[in-house]
């Protein structure tokens, strides 16, 4: 496999600390390159009338932009509401077989359900979800392994059910090592 990183772009006001958390993260369980862009988008252009939310197509298109090098691979992480036509909401999209992904923390975050505010539960909640994002680039459907960050979810107590790490076929594909939740958990305070 052709060696690839992964760049996050931040899309809207996403707290800078959080998508540096992300981050470390994502290097820890992926063991890959990841690193922020050096630009920004604004969800603004995505934004539907009609739906009062934001197309994730639509932002997907913009994340294409500037071309990635190599088999990088790119997500930006907005704190917008997305949806796609045939859903109410989509907590993120990416596309299949592609390069670019896009997750929101937007339903993510325990107060959207009236909940006290977690950073550790918020924490978890979007690196499981990027890592979502990310497989379906790398050609994963959903994985029928509960567990799997690959498995589906439309809500956050679904996201909550899963590992922050990949099952070993969706791993193997994908070229990171299976430790990653081992690894998440050894070393995920460290800055
Ligand atoms: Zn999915
Ligand atoms: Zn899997």
């Amino acid at each position: 496999m052709a060696p690839w990183g992964l760049e996050l772009v931040r899309v809207g006001a996403v707290a800078p600390a959080l998508l540096r958390r992300l981050r470390g993260d994502l290097a820890v369980c992926l063991a890959h390159p990841v690193w922020i862009a050096d630009f920004e988008l604004s969800p603004a252009e995505a934004f539907s009338e009609e739906r009062r939310q934001y197309s994730a197509s639509r932002l997907l298109a913009m994340l294409q932009e500037p071309p990635l090098e190599g088999a990088h691979r790119r997500i930006g992480v907005t704190d917008v509401d997305l949806f796609l036509p045939v859903f109410a909401h989509v907590l993120g999209s990416a596309q299949l077989k592609g390069r670019v992904g896009v997750a929101s923390v937007h339903r993510l975050r325990p107060e959207f359900e009236g909940d006290r505010a977690d950073p550790q539960i918020m924490r978890l909640r979007i690196l499981k979800e990027v890592l979502h994002e990310l497989g379906h680039t790398f050609n994963l459907v959903h994985c029928q392994v509960p567990w799997c960050a690959m498995s589906a979810s439309l809500l956050p107590e679904h996201v909550d059910l899963k590992d922050p790490s990949y099952c070993e076929p969706c791993s193997e594909i994908m070229g990171v090592p299976r430790d990653g939740i081992l690894s998440f958990f050894l070393k995920g305070d460290q800055p």
